[in-house]
């Protein structure tokens, strides 16, 4: 399959139409951007890294029960999905205190939650993402409340399966951010991507970050993070 016209240009990664209307190509940069795009950079190599990884995490999610919308990897940092209306939901969902849930509530980062947290925000760049609950999201039409109970399950079996599949890697699942669209039919499918970009990720032992912390709070190493998760996904 072949990119024909750009659709989009993200922050991350651009989306070009294929000549099946049904799919389309994502294709991953090396561009960072932090803070609602007020801090830019470039972490070389992040594209192929949250490409490949985020195609053999849709694959296990997948083979584990969740639709995603992910059909074939082109290259290194193409990847061929079903081309999908996202719903404009950030779906964070927390096992262990971090980033603006500390901030906000006023606690330390670290702190392992008993159940993990599901929490929304609208995704729309000129009001900076702000939180919203269900009710809110009903309200303004963002999804039916049959879409909110399924992406709600279905977030929840993404953190499960996840976080066994990084304990194995020696990586602890802090939190992340999905994405959700609705396919032609009205199936609702895990979008977007999961990536070091999208997910707190740290080492078990250590607590050593091992996501894009490290370019948010210009710690030093970014690219040896995403190399060193990536090292692990692929068994080295
Ligand atoms: P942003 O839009 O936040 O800058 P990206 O640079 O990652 O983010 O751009 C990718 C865009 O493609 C996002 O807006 C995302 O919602 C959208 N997207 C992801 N998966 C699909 C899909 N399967 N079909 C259509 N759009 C998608
Ligand atoms: N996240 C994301 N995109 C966003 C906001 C958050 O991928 O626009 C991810 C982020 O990487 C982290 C989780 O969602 O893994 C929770 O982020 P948080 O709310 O703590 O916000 P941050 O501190 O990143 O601003």
């Amino acid at each position: 399959m072949e990119k024909t016209v750009q659709l989009y240009e993200g922050k991350a990664k651009k989306v070009f139409a294929t000549e099946d209307p049904a799919l389309c190509i994502v294709s991953y940069k090396d561009d960072a951007t932090a803070f609602n795009g007020l801090k830019k950079g470039t972490i070389a190599g992040k594209g192929v890294v949250n490409n490949r990884m985020s195609n053999l995490l849709m694959q296990l999610l997948e083979k584990s029960g969740v639709p995603t919308h992910f059909v074939e990897e082109l290259s290194d940092r193409d990847t061929l999905v079903k081309k999908v209306q996202i719903v404009p939901l950030e779906v964070i969902i927390r096992n262990v205190s971090a980033g603006s849930f500390a901030k906000h509530y006023g606690v330390e980062e670290g702190i392992v939650f008993d159940e993990p947290t599901i929490e929304f925000s609208y995704k729309n760049d000129e009001l900076g993402d702000p939180l919203l609950n269900s009710y809110h999201a009903l309200a303004l039409k963002l999804a039916t409340k049959e879409e909110v109970e399924t992406i709600k399950k279905l977030a929840f079996k993404v953190n499960e399966v996840l976080t066994e599949y990084f304990k194995t890697l020696g990586i602890r699942l802090v939190d992340f951010k999905l994405e959700f669209g609705r396919l032609p039919d009205g199936t609702i499918v895990l979008a977007d991507e999961i990536s070091p970009d999208t997910c707190r990720l740290w080492d078990i032992n250590t607590n050593e970050k091992l996501d894009k912390d490290r370019f948010r709070r210009d710690m030093g190493g970014v690219e040896d993070a995403y190399k060193e998760v990536f090292k692990r996904l692929m068994g080295e």
